[in-house]
């Protein structure tokens, strides 16, 4: 069998649109969204907050707006939001959370997840006049850097529960909630339910061009609301994109475990090779992050070498690189592509 390249592991946001959610598109009824009237947004945001176990729901432009939206309608200017370590919000989102929402970012535990005693630990005592105010607790499920591992849901509960008799905001960034909800086999309803405040992204696995929303009560989503706006991204006939996301958690939810075995297949194939440090323990849904041991090539040697070869994949650090499965590669392409990635790396093994 052949087997088409490039082959493009870069992340799962470079997935395009197929031909039927594009025929959904061009056939969503629209209105003008900021008036209320954007007939497939509606629908959206109702089916969302029913699936998310949330009251309402409010569709926003990108993952990163939705964090931004998120600091700004739970935390004030000179507030602290405890993370996990490598969040998201506080490593890729060029300093935003600081630029947009005034507000600075703590973080807590190791490899994407923490504990209810360490989200304590990193509470700032109140009283005092000198310590900024801990008003935000976020988990990130599941955890982009970390190797898309899964946030374990009774500690969530804790850490949620706590923050809740500290009077602390519990904020879920679900980028990828859904593949936290195959791997886990809970539903986003119950993944969702400790928080108070929820995102979701449409344009990763499930392989819309653009989207994310925000979950939560009433009260809380009339402010997010307001703070879309003042980022600018309150948009007008938006049920075009919104289509593309209905479609997308029709089709392509059920099939994430697909993505999961692939990323499986490619982790166990890398992690035979002597110049790969990975723990096959992270490798839990569509993520394969590994390192470069010493006398390998580094990640950008690695990232060049591999795309001149027709596979592409991401450089997270210095001797970092991150492999993401979606629904644009098939098991095929991931054997072929950890082959090549094998032979360039432990080629260069035998060449030293
Ligand atoms: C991708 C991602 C975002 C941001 O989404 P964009 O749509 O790229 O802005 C936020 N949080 C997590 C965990 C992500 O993986």
């Amino acid at each position: 069998m052949t087997v088409a390249f490039p082959i493009d592991l870069r992340s799962d946001t470079v997935t395009r649109p197929t031909p039927a959610m594009r025929e959904a598109m061009a056939a969503a009824p629209v209105g003008d969204d900021q008036y209320g009237e954007d007939p497939t947004t509606n629908r959206l945001q109702e089916q969302m907050a029913a699936l998310l176990g949330k009251p309402a729901a409010l569709w926003l432009p990108s993952g990163t707006m939705a964090n931004q939206v998120a600091a700004m309608t739970l935390a004030r200017p000179g507030d602290e939001i405890v993370t996990a370590r490598e969040a998201h919000a506080g490593w890729h989102e060029i300093g935003a959370t600081a630029a947009n929402a005034g507000v600075q970012i703590v973080e807590a535990g190791s490899g994407g997840v923490f504990s209810a005693e360490q989200f304590e630990a990193a509470i700032k005592p109140a009283g005092l006049p000198v310590f900024p105010a801990t008003t935000v607790v976020e988990i990130e499920n599941t955890h982009n850097r970390a190797g898309g591992v899964v946030f374990p849901q009774d500690e969530a509960v804790r850490i949620c529960a706590l923050a809740r008799a500290r009077g602390i905001a519990s904020f879920l960034d679900g980028a990828r909630l859904w593949n936290a909800a195959v791997a886990s086999g809970r539903s986003e309803a119950e993944l969702a339910a400790p928080f108070d405040l929820v995102s979701v992204a449409f344009s990763k696995g499930l392989g819309a061009p653009a989207g994310s929303l925000l979950a939560g009560t009433p009260e809380v989503i009339a402010r997010a609301n307001r703070n879309r706006r003042r980022l600018g991204g309150a948009m007008r006939q938006v049920g075009i994109l919104a289509a593309a996301a209905l479609h997308g958690v029709e089709h392509h939810r059920a099939r994430l475990g697909e993505d999961h075995a692939n990323a499986r297949r490619l982790a166990e194939r890398l992690a035979r090779s002597a110049a790969v440090a990975l723990d096959l323990a992270t490798v839990q849904t569509n993520i394969v992050v590994f390192h470069l041991r010493p006398g390998a090539p580094d990640a950008a040697a690695l990232v060049a070498r591999a795309r001149a070869q027709g596979v592409l994949v991401a450089a997270f650090g210095p001797r970092t690189v991150r492999a993401v499965t979606h629904l644009d590669v098939s098991a095929a392409q991931c054997d072929a592509a950890a082959e090549r990635l094998c032979r360039l790396l432990d080629g260069a093994a035998e060449a030293r």
